[in-house]
């Protein structure tokens, strides 16, 4: 199976642009936040080791996350074209995933990183709500907004606002991704798959994207 990558700080629109084009094109959406947060819930171990890390903004260990991302690939069909959100976040990650993609038969085609003024980042975190029961991704202000105050549009659970969402944390996870995540530029500007995308609208950002991959009717 051949992978996209999204990078981007948090906030940037990583999950919703991969819910959208897992909709619209049928790509697999892998989150190792959403998974992380989905083992949490369920009161797996791997939740509770994950969380002190992620309630502090720091990432989870490598062997961990790869553990997580190695089993999802195994299940995953030769056919499925996987789209990474929020995986890899360092270099490490990086090279465990370049072991792996062989075996899975396919290779990286494209790695896009969402560009976003850091303003417009932290007014859409500080907004953010989503769904505990499934995941869906809401903001208080704009367009996606829930129909119904506190409760998720398509499932009817719980709107809630995710722990790591707040002030303090959000800016440990800026540093993180400054840090560790955005050393991954180079990384694959090295290998020939990166693209940069202006990440302010989300149509537009989609649009790019579609055409990145040559599925855009336009
Ligand atoms: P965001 O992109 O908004 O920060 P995520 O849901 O992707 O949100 O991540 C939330 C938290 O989950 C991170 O701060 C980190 O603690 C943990 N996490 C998610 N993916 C990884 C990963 N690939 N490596 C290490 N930690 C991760
Ligand atoms: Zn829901």
């Amino acid at each position: 199976m051949h992978a996209i990558i999204l990078l981007g700080a948090p906030g940037a629109g990583k999950g919703t642009v991969a819910e959208d084009l897992k909709q619209q094109v049928g790509i697999v959406h892998v989150s190792t936040g959403d998974m992380l947060r989905e083992a949490i819930r369920a009161g797996r171990p791997v939740g509770l080791e994950a969380k002190a890390y992620m309630d502090k903004g720091e990432l989870v260990p490598d062997n961990v996350i790869i553990r997580m991302v190695q089993e999802r690939l195994e299940a995953g069909k030769p056919e499925d074209r996987f789209m990474f959100d929020g995986f890899p976040r360092n270099v490490r990650q990086a090279e465990l995933l370049d072991d792996l993609m062989p075996k899975c038969g396919g290779r990286i085609t494209h790695v896009f990183m969402l560009e976003v003024p850091r303003e417009i980042v932290i007014r859409r975190i500080s907004n953010r709500r989503v769904c505990r029961q499934c995941g869906a991704v809401y903001n208080l202000i704009g367009s996606m907004r829930p129909k119904v105050e506190g409760k998720c549009d398509v499932c009817g659970g719980e709107v809630y606002q995710r722990a790591d969402d707040n002030e303090v944390t959000v800016a440990n996870r800026l540093d993180v991704f400054h840090r560790e995540t955005a050393p991954l530029v180079e990384y694959y500007q090295a290998k020939g798959v990166f693209v940069r995308v202006d990440a302010r609208d989300r149509r537009e950002t989609e649009l790019q994207i579609l055409q990145q991959l040559g599925l855009s009717s336009q």
